[in-house]
């Protein structure tokens, strides 16, 4: 009988960790493999916060799919998927069509606007290689434009919407950044804001409450003004307008404040929950056997009924479960249940300072910021082996 085809979107986490287990996995013949992914690199979006702020080349931060998959096993396919077919087992890419057997979504997420008005439009998300570009060069042009416009100092006004990890991680870089640029371009740094502001009641919503109070500090320290508990209500070219009813003029608004599922879920006819599919426990769509969804496309509940945050961590964690359930499929073996165990979370909050929880141990400052490392690390370990971890780990 023909060979199974098995067609894997996105290189993100999910995409490329299950591409790498099946290789190792499938014997030669048993099935064919197909990973596409809009460009021909993988990025480690766990870094991206550095790259964005300007303290880090965003070339540490992308990895040559070729280097990370073997050619005479898995077919790359560099191409941007514009429709997905499940009643077809198809696929449509901007330059062709591909038929599957088996399909994986790991075509990451999307920013969550939650109907703000003005975020889609004017504000900045920390999403991929040329986003965050894109976030350096413009945060290095308000400095320049600030010479020539002095009386502008909404130039120098930096906001950040959303303290979750993405938004925390963020102003502890740019808040490391802010001297360098003030330096860089004779700006007196007390011109200088950075806005953390959050509806939710507090920062780092649902962690450990002494870890916020002490990331806050640290961040405070370094110049980032707080408003928790208050809502962003509209964005506009001149800024943001809060619900409190003040106006925060700035030309820079990054938005962190949410992640939704990728908007071609939807449109293939899957049951999603804001833009995201509940997965079966074989980490299945309901009602299709041959379709795998991963990382931010995927919805998976804790015991206690809540959905997880959508993480690499457990991205990694359902691609090794994704691959062991195609290669048993095919097999005809029988599928595992996928399980979290989660290992713990560290986020950084600019150079030498972290907060994190490792097991069930807190963690802060220089031992947390090593940990941080010691993560990245194990992440390019498992993608690409000590030659990866020579190459982009930053010692
Ligand atoms: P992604 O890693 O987002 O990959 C999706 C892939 O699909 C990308 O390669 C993309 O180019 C590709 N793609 C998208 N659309 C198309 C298309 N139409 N056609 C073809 N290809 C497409 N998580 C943690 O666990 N720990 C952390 O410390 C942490 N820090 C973070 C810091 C920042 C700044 C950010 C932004 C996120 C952080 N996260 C962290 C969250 C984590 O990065 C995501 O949960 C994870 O990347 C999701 O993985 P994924 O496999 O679903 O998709």
């Amino acid at each position: 009988s023909r060979i199974p085809r098995i067609v894997i979107l996105g290189a993100g986490y999910g995409g490329i960790v299950t591409a790498i287990r099946l290789q190792k996995e499938l014997n030669y013949n048993e099935a064919d493999v197909t990973l596409v992914n809009k460009h021909d690199y993988h990025y480690i979006t766990t870094h991206l916060h550095m790259p964005a702020a300007g303290t880090d080349n965003p070339e540490n931060a992308r990895v040559n799919i070729l280097k990370l998959i073997d050619e005479f096993k898995i077919d790359f396919v560099k191409s941007t998927v514009v429709q997905i077919r499940p009643q077809e087992k198809k696929v449509i890419l901007e330059e062709g069509t591909l038929s599957y057997d088996y399909l994986v979504i790991g075509l990451g997420g999307e920013p969550e606007t939650f109907g703000i008005p003005g975020l889609k439009e004017y504000a900045l998300g920390i999403r991929s290689i040329n986003s965050v570009r894109f976030i350096r060069e413009h945060i290095e042009y308000q400095f320049a434009k600030f010479k020539r416009e002095p009386n502008r100092t909404d130039y120098l006004t930096f906001i950040v919407g959303g303290a979750g990890f993405t938004g925390i991680e963020f102003v502890g870089e740019l808040a490391d950044r802010i001297p360098e640029l003030c330096k860089e371009f004779d700006v007196d740094p007390s011109l200088v804001k950075i806005y953390n502001i959050e509806a939710a009641p507090t920062a780092l919503p649902g962690f450990d409450p002494e870890l916020v109070e002490y990331a806050m500090n640290v961040l405070q320290n370094k110049g980032v003004t707080f408003k928790i508990a208050t809502a962003i209500k509209e964005c506009t070219p001149e800024g943001v307008l809060l619900a409190t009813g003040e106006e925060i003029k700035s030309s820079t608004v990054i938005w962190t404040g949410g992640i939704r599922g990728n908007h071609m879920l939807e449109e293939a006819g899957f049951e999603t929950m804001r833009g995201r599919i509940k997965v079966d426990e074989t980490l299945r769509a309901p009602g299709h056997d041959n379709v795998y969804v991963l990382g931010d496309c995927s919805i998976v509940m804790s015991p206690e009924g809540r959905p997880y945050p959508p993480t690499a961590q457990i991205s990694m964690q359902q691609a090794e479960i994704c691959a062991q359930n195609l290669v048993g499929q095919i097999r005809g073996s029988e599928l595992k249940a996928f399980e979290y165990k989660p290992k713990g979370t560290v986020a950084s909050l600019g150079r030498g300072e972290a907060i994190g929880i490792v097991g069930s141990k807190k963690i802060k400052g220089g031992t947390a910021a090593i940990m941080k490392k010691v993560v990245d690390l194990r992440y390019l370990y498992i993608i690409g082996g000590i030659p990866l971890v020579l190459k982009k780990g930053r010692f």
